[in-house]
């Protein structure tokens, strides 16, 4: 670290990344300053009051729990038990807009298929699943091939399929193209994108982690746990964690970040940004591109975002779900496919709703083009709404309230960073560094580093993004942080504060 820079990183967003690196930075003895420019925390795992309902800004599907990165997160910090993460008692289900009826026992209600609780038995559904998604017995038998591949997979097979598309590599087991496309569209749906755009290696990870981990689950308390929890322990070693107090700039002068500038003008020295604001607005907007080398901005310009998505939520005065997550394909006779999943949070932590009712929060996937297919138009509420109703009878009928976001609008999801969408040439080697060529500037959550999907993506990308902060520290990674740096660097946190800084010490919010 220079000398005229002071040991002090400023985490720029309070999303379940920034909320872990500001975590985990300050579990290492670095006095951390994490900025929100929201008036809430959170960011795409937020949570707003409505009608009794806690409803998550985001869709969640977890699958690992504290056993996957946000435990790992935890772990790290020695909480483990600060969040409950629940399994549902009811098995999640697969719809099929004009699916096959009937099959095994498994197949019921129109193609819904009931997943085994225990989702370890994934393989032993494919004979359903086939049936639903259209499949003749032979490419029946080749789908229940590629599952039972995907749950054995090693790494290095993984990353051997990041450069092809989840739907060319169900294509591999099926050669029809219409069997190739349903079954992709179902492996594309963790990373929220058409089997037609997601990296099969990052979508098989996903199918492999939920397979492995035998079941889903979801925070006690809701979603937004993870980011509060997150924050409350930053603070409790010392970090400030501010709301309503946005990045305007990050000071850089000779390739060396100096400091961060905030929206009311005031600037603050630090040796350390970590932004989880999005690639491509950190380097054009908040940085500037001229700070960086010609190369970088242009690979950064190249990149595609994560494709905004309609998403919708549902009051019900009645449980109707039957399953604690649905995921399927909408679209009805003759329309293009459209994936989606429906989580149901109550089936998790019935206190989130009113004692009987039920939450449903659902998520279309719509690509970058626009919809499910090449050249298709986005997915609207409306039809994410009839793919829905098709999979839950009774729903709008004992709706309390139907809340759409639609994903052209600036929604609750809609303001947000865009992450990098996980595409051949944007996951594993070849997805965007937690590092940056500026020397001190470094990026968490969905736009860089880490693998899997949504939560657990932002959770392991902050991991990443400190572990290397630690590395160009030369600090050791496996050692607790050392006390006196822990002193030195509270001390000089104290001094600046009293002095230049007063707006770190002004009430949290
Ligand atoms: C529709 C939808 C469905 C999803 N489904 C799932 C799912 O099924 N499973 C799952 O695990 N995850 C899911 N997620 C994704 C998951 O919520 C996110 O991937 C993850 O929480 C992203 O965290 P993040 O920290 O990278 O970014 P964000 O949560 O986007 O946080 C970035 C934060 O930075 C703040 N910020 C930006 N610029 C500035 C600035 N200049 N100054 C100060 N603050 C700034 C923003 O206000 C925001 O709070 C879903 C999200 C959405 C929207």
């Amino acid at each position: 670290m220079d000398d005229e820079v002071p040991l002090r990183a400023v985490v720029i967003g309070s999303g379940v990344g920034g909320a872990a690196a500001a975590l985990l930075l300050s579990h290492a003895g670095i006095p951390t300053l994490l900025a929100e420019k929201e008036r809430r925390l959170g960011g795409s795992a937020a949570a707003v009051e409505r009608d009794g309902f806690r409803v998550d800004t985001g869709t969640h599907m977890l699958c690992r729990g504290e056993d996957g990165p946000l435990g790992d997160v935890l772990r790290r910090v020695g909480q483990v038990d600060a969040i409950a993460f629940r399994e549902s008692a009811e098995p999640a289900a697969l719809c099929f807009a004009g699916a096959a009826r009937g099959g095994r026992a498994g197949a019921e209600r129109g193609g819904r298929v009931a997943l085994p609780a225990d989702l370890r038995r994934l393989a032993a559904s494919a004979l359903d699943l086939a049936r639903a998604l259209e499949l003749t017995p032979l490419e029946a038998a080749r789908a229940a091939r590629l599952l039972a591949h995907a749950t054995a997979m090693r790494d290095v097979d993984l990353a051997a399929c990041d450069d092809v598309t989840a739907e060319a590599y169900a294509a591999r087991f099926l050669p029809r193209p219409a069997a190739a496309a349903r079954l992709g569209g179902l492996l594309g749906l963790p990373l929220l994108l058409p089997g037609s755009e997601a990296s099969a290696g990052e979508a098989l990870l996903a199918s492999r982690q939920l397979a492995r981990s035998g079941r889903q689950s979801y925070p006690e308390g809701g979603a937004a746990r993870v980011p509060d929890v997150f924050c409350r322990l930053a603070r409790e070693l010392g970090a400030a964690v501010r709301t309503g107090t946005a990045v305007r700039r990050v000071l850089v002068r000779d390739r060396r970040v100096r400091g961060v500038e905030l929206e009311d003008g005031t600037t603050l020295s630090a040796g350390i940004v970590v932004s989880t604001a999005g690639l491509a607005s950190t380097v054009a907007e908040l940085v500037g591109e001229p700070h960086f080398p010609e190369a970088y901005v242009a690979r950064v310009r190249a990149l595609t975002p994560q494709p905004r998505q309609a998403q919708v939520k549902i009051g019900l005065r009645r449980r109707l779900a039957a399953a604690g997550a649905l995921a399927g394909l909408g679209g009805g006779a003759g329309a293009p496919a459209l994936p989606f999943y429906c989580v149901a949070p109550t089936r998790f932590d019935p206190s989130l709703a009113p004692p009987g009712h039920e939450l449903l929060c659902a998520c279309a996937v719509s690509g970058a083009s626009g919809g499910a297919s090449p050249g298709a138009p986005a997915a609207t509420v409306d039809e994410l709404l009839r793919a829905l109703a098709g999979a839950v009878p009774g729903l709008l009928s004992e709706a309390v309230f139907v809340d759409g976001s639609p994903g052209d609008e600036r929604g609750p999801g809609a303001e947000l960073a865009a992450g990098t969408a996980q595409t051949p040439g944007q996951v594993g080697r070849a997805r965007p560094a937690v590092y940056t060529p500026v020397r001190g500037l470094y990026l968490a959550g969905r736009a860089a580093g880490g693998r899997g999907a949504g939560m657990e993506l932002a959770a392991s990308s902050a991991m990443e993004c400190v572990d290397r902060i630690l590395v160009d520290l030369g600090r050791d990674l496996g050692a607790p942080a050392p006390p006196a740096l822990i002193d030195i660097a509270g001390d000089l946190l104290g001094r600046v504060a009293a002095s230049t800084v007063s707006w770190v010490a002004r009430p949290r919010g």
